[in-house]
């Protein structure tokens, strides 16, 4: 039985004043999140600060994003697996579909981050998803294949059960288009199969979220498909009421 696990992904959004308010808000319901793993992912300049600010141990703290030269260096802007975990961080986002297309990281970067995380300890949310053009080409199988490939290359099965799959259709990421909880569990499945043809039971164990436009109203029908194990959420995780519904959903 796989516990359910629900991350919110702040993005650039948040200042010292509105997470006193967030956290506050998150605090006072967090006995009520239930057998669910939840963890919020601040701006890094706030990981320290919302870490401060957890009161009690239902929630964890992960980055959004991590330099894939492991120690110290000189790596101007760049934050190191062990800063991260110095902050306070258990998990690390890696392979954001806005980091793949905005800043240009590759599989091979992607693939390279996961495994400096796993080393020092951090656990990846690894994302992966297709575009609007790439589903209408057919092409969803082969892109997420493709991401997932990569890492597997660089890491191996047996290290999948300690990284979290987050698959995000790019289309549906901020968008308000979420995908129906059959587009979504058949990719699921689909994950799920290409990993079980490597290492059954990793599959069995391994979390795989689903992100995208995920709100209260439509979280209870997508975390209940087989092969959903809970969400990454983007903008509904900015509110506390919002946020704490959705972890319950799941
Ligand atoms: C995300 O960016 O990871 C995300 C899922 O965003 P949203 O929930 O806003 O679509």
């Amino acid at each position: 039985m796989r516990k359910p696990f629900v991350a919110g992904n702040w993005k650039m959004h948040g200042s010292k004043a509105s997470i006193k308010d967030l956290m506050t808000g998150l605090n006072a319901k967090s006995g009520l999140i239930g057998d669910v793993t939840v963890a919020i992912c601040p701006p890094a300049v706030y990981l320290d600060y919302t870490h401060k600010c957890l009161a009690g141990d239902g929630i964890f703290v992960g980055a959004q994003n991590m330099c894939q030269v492991p120690g110290q260096g000189a790596y101007t802007g760049e934050l190191s697996a062990s800063m991260l975990k110095d902050c306070g961080c258990q998990y690390v986002i890696l392979g954001h579909s806005e980091r793949r297309a905005i800043y240009g990281e590759t599989d091979a970067l992607i693939a390279e981050k996961v495994s400096v995380a796993l080393d020092s300890g951090l656990t990846p949310i690894l994302c992966v998803g297709e575009t609007l053009e790439e589903r209408e080409a057919n092409q969803v199988e082969s892109v997420i294949g493709r991401q997932l490939d990569a890492v597997l290359n660089k890491v191996g099965i047996d290290k999948f059960s300690a990284i979290v799959i987050a698959y995000e259709p790019v289309w549906a990421i901020g968008t308000g288009k979420t995908a129906s909880s059959a587009q979504a569990q058949e990719v699921h499945a689909f994950i799920r199969g290409k990993l079980a043809g490597l290492n059954p039971a990793v599959a069995e164990k391994v979390i795989i979220q689903y992100g995208g436009s995920v709100k209260p109203d439509n979280a209870k029908e997508l975390f209940g498909q087989p092969d959903i194990d809970g969400g990454l959420i983007g903008g509904a995780s900015l509110n506390a009421d919002d946020f704490m519904a959705i972890c319950q959903a799941a």
